[in-house]
């Protein structure tokens, strides 16, 4: 049986092993501050910042979300940023993608202050990760490397293959496997052989946006596969493709009106893997939780008086 990653667990536990450090900056000087700007309103990110909000709140970490109309442009996002840079009591700054299309998403992401940068996008931060130097880090890798840690799943001389080469999961996921001291290869939507290349990996993350792309053919035997796709599924038909032997998604697609899948094909991953994250319940939880370790450090940082 392949073990499951449980992404809940872990998450559980770096939220407790924040809490002592939250509780003594709160009462040498002042709690940890999270400011994150939402603009307009988009579902999904009001969605992941609600949950971003309620667990600064569960956790004694001060936020305050900041809620410009869709209408915005970019000079007067860039100001909001620019006053958020000033004020000493917030440590961390969030600025929830996507932006609406009138907006410069790269200056607005550039704008953040370093050292206030709790994504890790900011090109400085992105830069120091390059060099293996300390920064925040992006949460969903971060996070992922969290679960291998906390795991015990070796990645020295592993060999790691990554779907997708964003710059918030793909590539800074190859960079930190990299610093582990895996051997690391990125595929991409031009990658000739896909399914070849990744039947190598001992590591597979799949970071791709596309329904259980990766099947069986995909998975060496006992490999550790990662799937941070989140892919909501509202047609039917599509599910019945996916999943032509097995009734259970279909009931499920029946009594909600939609399914949630990864990348990894469920059954296959279950199937071949040797251990893997469940969609939901994998990578999704220690995003946040990584987002909050982030601006605890960055907290610390201010508070001892750091560059
Ligand atoms: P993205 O920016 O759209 O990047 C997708 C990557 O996948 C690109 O590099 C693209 O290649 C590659 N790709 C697309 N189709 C492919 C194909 N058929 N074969 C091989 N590669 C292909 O997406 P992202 O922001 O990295 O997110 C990826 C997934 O993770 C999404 O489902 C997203 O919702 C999810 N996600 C989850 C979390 C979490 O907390 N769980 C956090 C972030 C993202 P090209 O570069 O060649 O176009």
């Amino acid at each position: 049986m392949p073990q499951i990653l449980d992404g809940a667990r872990i998450r559980q536990q770096i939220l407790d092993e924040l809490k002592p450090r939250i509780q003594q900056l709160s009462s040498r000087a002042r709690p940890p501050g999270l400011a994150v700007v939402l603009v307009g309103h988009d579902p999904a990110s009001e969605i992941y910042v609600r949950g971003k909000v309620k667990t600064c709140g569960d956790l004694g970490i001060y936020s305050e979300k900041i809620t410009p109309p869709a209408t915005i442009s970019t000079e007067e996002l860039l100001a909001i940023v620019e006053e958020l840079n000033r004020r000493p009591e917030i440590d961390g700054i969030l600025v929830q993608m996507p932006l609406p299309k009138q907006v410069d998403s790269r200056r607005v992401l550039e704008s953040v202050a370093a050292d206030k940068d709790a994504d890790g996008f900011h090109p400085f931060n992105v830069g120091r990760l390059v060099a293996g130097r300390p920064a925040p880090r992006a949460c969903t890798p971060a996070g992922i490397m969290e679960l291998l840690k906390r795991y015990q799943i070796p990645v020295a001389g592993q060999r790691a293959v990554i779907v997708g080469r964003s710059d918030i999961v793909g590539k800074p996921m190859a960079l930190l496997l990299l610093h582990e001291n895996a051997t690391v290869t990125i595929c991409h939507s031009k990658t000739s052989n896909l399914a070849e290349e990744c039947r190598r990996a001992e590591i597979l993350v799949a970071a791709i946006g596309r329904p259980a792309l990766i099947t069986r053919e995909f998975i060496q035997p006992g490999a550790t596969v990662i799937d941070v796709g989140m892919n909501r599924i509202c047609d039917r038909a599509l599910v019945e493709r996916i999943f032509p032997d097995s009734p259970q998604k279909l009931v499920e697609f029946d009594k909600k009106g939609s399914v949630l899948l990864g990348d990894v094909h469920p059954l296959d991953v279950a199937a071949r893997a040797g251990a893997y994250t469940p969609v939901p319940g994998g990578v999704g939880p220690l995003t946040i939780a990584m987002l909050m370790a982030n601006t605890v450090k960055l907290a610390e940082k201010h508070l001892a008086g750091q560059p």
